[in-house]
């Protein structure tokens, strides 16, 4: 069998303009558009990446951006003022502050200074609870993403077999809690975990979120699961590359995402799709 692909790209796009729609309608009917700040501490290349194309989906699907840089040198204190600020401006519907944050700032006291009705990473402790309890608000957008690409499979998910490796706080925390709400049964895997390859082949869908490329094996891959790669690395020779080794598991899952082009545009789209509800629930 080879695998169809889940293009996140195109689904992506399709999520974007959903939301775009409804920002045009919100605005014709005389609401404000929502706003979305990013705040970026300290030149993280990488970040600055990210941060850069946040910003510009954020105002090409009409919302408005709201920019904060400072440099590394910032105090945690001055950060999370400028937090406060920014929960009380009814302007701002969403906050983002870009992680990693330098050594000297606390990103857990970070999270938790955001209003958690303006989190829309999804990343503060009551939104995470809300999630844990089977009543999401703001999701955290990249299991979210994750979970839009499986529903473009058409395929049930309750009583799916569903292996998730990794348990960080972004990816596969939330990942297992979203597979749990759609009533898969979840595995969680981690480093610790006993023969890795014998149970990533009772998956029948199968999410990684490493951060090490080409880990998953082909062979570990059971005939026709779905197959989610959460992972971004980049190769010796500068190659962007999944978790998954891409080639051989292709010719044995029913789905699979690329690597680049499948969970990465999700993630943005997803934050655009939790600054329109963080919007809509400020309206009351
Ligand atoms: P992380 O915080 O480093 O977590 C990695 C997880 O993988 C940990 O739970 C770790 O287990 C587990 N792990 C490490 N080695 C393992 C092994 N040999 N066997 C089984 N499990 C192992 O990373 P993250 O922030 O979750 O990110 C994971 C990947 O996703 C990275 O490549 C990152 O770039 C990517 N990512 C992509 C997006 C996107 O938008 N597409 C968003 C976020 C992250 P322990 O807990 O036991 O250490």
């Amino acid at each position: 069998m080879s695998a169809r692909i889940l293009d996140g790209k195109a689904v992506a796009l399709t999520v974007t303009q959903e939301v775009a729609a409804k920002v045009a309608s919100r605005v014709a009917g005389g609401r404000a558009p929502p706003g979305l700040a990013v705040v970026q501490v300290g030149e993280n290349p990488a970040s600055q990446v990210y941060v850069r194309n946040k910003r510009r989906t954020t105002e090409a699907v009409g919302m408005r951006s709201f920019a904060h840089d400072f440099p590394a040198s910032l105090a945690e204190a001055e950060l999370l003022a400028t937090i406060d600020r920014l929960n009380a401006n009814p302007d701002v519907h969403g906050i983002l502050v870009q992680l990693p944050l330098p050594k000297h700032v606390d990103p857990q006291k970070v999270v938790e200074r955001i209003d958690p009705a303006k989190d829309v990473d999804g990343f503060h402790p009551y939104n995470v609870g809300r999630l844990v309890l089977k009543s999401p608000t703001l999701r955290p957008c990249t299991p979210y993403g994750c979970m839009r690409l499986l529903a473009e499979t058409g395929e049930p998910l309750a009583g799916k077999h569903a292996v998730v490796i990794g348990q960080s706080n972004i990816v596969g925390r939330p990942m297992a809690m979203e597979l749990l709400m759609a009533r898969c049964t979840v595995t969680i895997c981690h480093s610790a975990t006993r023969d890795l390859p014998g149970i990533v082949r009772q998956g029948d869908v199968v999410v990684a979120g490493v951060g090490r490329a080409n880990f998953v094996q082909g062979d570990w891959i059971r005939d026709g699961a779905i197959v989610i790669d959460v992972g971004i690395n980049r190769t010796d020779e500068g190659k962007l590359v999944g978790d998954v080794d891409f080639a051989a598991a292709k010719e044995r899952a029913s789905w699979i995402t690329p690597v680049p082009g499948g969970v990465g545009p999700m993630t943005i789209a997803m934050l655009l799709a939790n600054t329109l509800r963080a919007a809509e629930l400020a309206d009351g």
